[in-house]
């Protein structure tokens, strides 16, 4: 099979990817072995939360400027300030193409709640979530949070425990419905996706919509979590119509609605845009002839090769296998590239689990363009993008999907630009 660009991985970094370089017209596969990050998502995109020391950023794109200077190796440097701030404003629009709709400004961080209650800051949230301009400042004095019940994945105490301390009155409310019985009989079966499965459907929908009318007086507003709309996008819509009152969403533990949702969409748009996608596929082996990679062989295509003028890995960090850990060092498992880590294994982590943790900044070593070095050598068209580059702290900075979406989109720039 002969492709223009064959993307290992099919996160955010490589639908992304594959997105950019179908629209510019390239015959481009994804390869992607399962689920990644995005399914696990809290419906927000992170830019710059934080700079490595610490401080809190209000202006991300300033804040991505300043890391020019104290973090050169940070991916944002390698894009480039510059770049980086003409992605920040093609990024909503890419996004919303793909039916996501989105809203916030890469000038101005706005805060997103945690299933914990907790405002934290982020670039854009999905439509319909929860968000503050101030951490301390909720858009509502009086609210209704309403669970499921017997779900065990959202947290209502804990959530009113936080919005008290800004002088908010909560108090609760539950819903139920006959058709939730079927999957209550086994409480493993009682996560979002299987819920909002059943709130698919016009009728149950109709049903919480009156459940709500009758939560809705005496408060300014509801809180649901995030378990409505995995395959219809009108249902918070509907229900916002149906009750009269405002009705914000909250993340959930996961699996996430909003992250199945937008993963789902991603696909979509880079399936119409001609794109292939291999879904369940894993890239096991590649050769190389001289400084580039000739093919890559795949798990289900055993010997029939995936051949491309350029190859993106984009295959994600520890939590997707795109690193692995041995006792003494760091492995990029598809092409052996070059990692870098800490020489000694005692400084890779701290026992304190909040602590900034050094393993979360190794990664895969790139040159200015992200093509990957192995043996110290460029690979001249094995482009890196997304969580498996070098070089960042995405949850003490606040910054991945930031990473994921601006590296995906300078990989599809330098390899239209070839
Ligand atoms: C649990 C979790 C939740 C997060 N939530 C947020 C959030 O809410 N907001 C935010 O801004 N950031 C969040 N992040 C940060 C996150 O890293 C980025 O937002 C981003 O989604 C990462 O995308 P990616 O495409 O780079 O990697 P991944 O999402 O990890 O995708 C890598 C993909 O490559 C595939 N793959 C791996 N090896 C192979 C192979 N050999 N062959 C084929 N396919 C392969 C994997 O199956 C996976 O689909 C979260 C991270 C994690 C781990």
């Amino acid at each position: 099979m002969k492709f223009d660009t064959v993307i290992i991985g099919g996160g955010l970094a490589g639908m992304t990817c594959g997105i950019r370089l179908a629209e510019a017209g390239q015959r481009c596969a994804i390869v992607s072995q399962g689920q990644s990050a995005i399914h696990f998502s809290s419906g927000s995109f992170d830019l710059l939360g934080s700079l490595p020391d610490g401080t809190p950023v209000a202006d991300p794109v300033a804040g991505i400027a300043e890391l020019e200077k104290i973090a050169p190796s940070h991916p944002y440097s390698r894009i480039g300030a510059e770049c980086c701030a003409r992605y920040a404003q093609e990024v909503p629009e890419l996004l919303r193409g793909a039916g996501i709709r989105v809203a916030g400004d890469s000038r101005r961080n706005h805060f997103r709640i945690t299933p914990m209650g907790k405002a934290k800051r982020t670039w854009l949230t999905i439509d319909g979530y929860l968000t503050a301009e101030e951490a301390d400042r909720l858009p509502f004095k009086k609210v209704c949070i309403v669970n499921v019940e017997g779900f065990l994945d959202f947290y209502p105490e804990f959530i009113a425990e936080e919005f008290r301390k800004l002088g908010i009155e909560c108090r609760f409310g539950s819903f139920n419905h006959p058709d939730l019985e079927q999957i209550r009989k086994n409480p493993s079966e009682m996560r979002s996706a299987n819920i909002a499965r059943v709130f698919d459907r016009e009728a149950n929908l109709e049903a919480l919509a009156e459940e709500l009318r009758r939560l809705a007086p005496e408060s300014d507003a509801l809180i649901l979590p995030a378990l409505i709309g995995l395959v219809r996008n009108d249902s918070l819509e509907f229900l916002r119509s149906r009750v009269g009152h405002p009705i914000y969403l909250l993340p959930t533990l996961p699996p996430s609605i909003p992250g199945i949702r937008a993963q789902q969409a991603l696909q979509h748009r880079f399936r119409a845009l001609g794109g292939e996608y291999f879904l369940g596929d894993s890239v096991v082996s590649a050769e190389t002839e001289g400084s580039r990679v000739a093919r890559i062989f795949t798990a289900n295509h055993g010997n029939i090769p995936f051949e491309a003028k350029h190859f993106v890995l984009a295959t994600g960090s520890f939590f997707s296998k795109g690193l692995q850990a041995t006792p003494d060092r760091i492995v990029e498992p598809v092409f052996g590239a070059d990692t870098e880590f800490a020489p000694t294994r005692s400084e890779w982590y701290t026992l304190r689990f909040f602590d900034r943790q050094a393993y979360q900044a190794f990664g895969v070593k790139t040159d200015s363009s992200l093509r990957v070095l192995k043996e110290g050598q460029v690979l001249e068209n094995l482009y890196c993008a997304g969580a498996g580059l070098a070089g960042f702290h995405p949850v003490q900075e606040g910054c991945g999907a930031g990473v994921s979406l601006f590296s995906a989109l300078h990989v599809a720039e330098n390899i239209s630009g070839n």
